[in-house]
């Protein structure tokens, strides 16, 4: 790919390829190289800027904060085992499908993104790979856990 006609464009925050103009009004864009799904927001203290970020790093770090809240709400409240295992289950279950989709994405696009490096080709696909695996793995533990919560009332 020639990355002179990409000179000059707006570099995607998952794969840093040029992106093309996105469509007014539109919230939600993708990468025309990676396929990332990617958000737009307005920046929290700067309202002018605008800032573009890819939505599985919003799904992880809204489950992050989920899982915070929620292993503090357990905590302070009942402490019962089955709050906190709720508490962990959950954004378990959001980490997994993100990274399932992730997975997908990286095994059709060949980019993938781990550790803050960009991999393309053959290595990214075997990255997806795994990362499929991995968040397999994340949402039959949260499963476990969510049905050892609902099972045993
Ligand atoms: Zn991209």
């Amino acid at each position: 790919m020639n990355m002179m006609d990409r000179f000059g464009l707006t570099p995607c925050p998952y794969c840093s390829a040029g992106m093309l103009p996105w469509t007014a009004g539109k919230r939600v864009h993708h990468c025309e190289r990676c396929q990332r799904p990617l958000a737009i927001y307005r920046g929290l203290f700067k309202r002018d800027r605008f800032r573009i970020i890819p939505l599985y790093a919003a799904v992880h770090a809204t489950a992050a904060l989920l899982f915070v809240l929620a292993l503090a709400t357990a905590l302070v409240g009942t402490g019962n085992m089955r709050h906190i295992m709720l508490a962990v289950a959950f954004p378990l279950a959001l980490f997994g499908a993100s990274d399932v989709a992730d997975g997908y994405l990286s095994i059709r696009t060949g980019v993938s993104r781990l550790f803050g490096r960009v991999r393309r080709g053959g290595v990214a696909r075997a990255i997806g790979a795994g990362t499929i695996l991995f968040g397999l793995a994340g949402c039959l533990i949260a499963l476990i856990g969510i049905t050892a919560f609902t099972g045993a009332q």
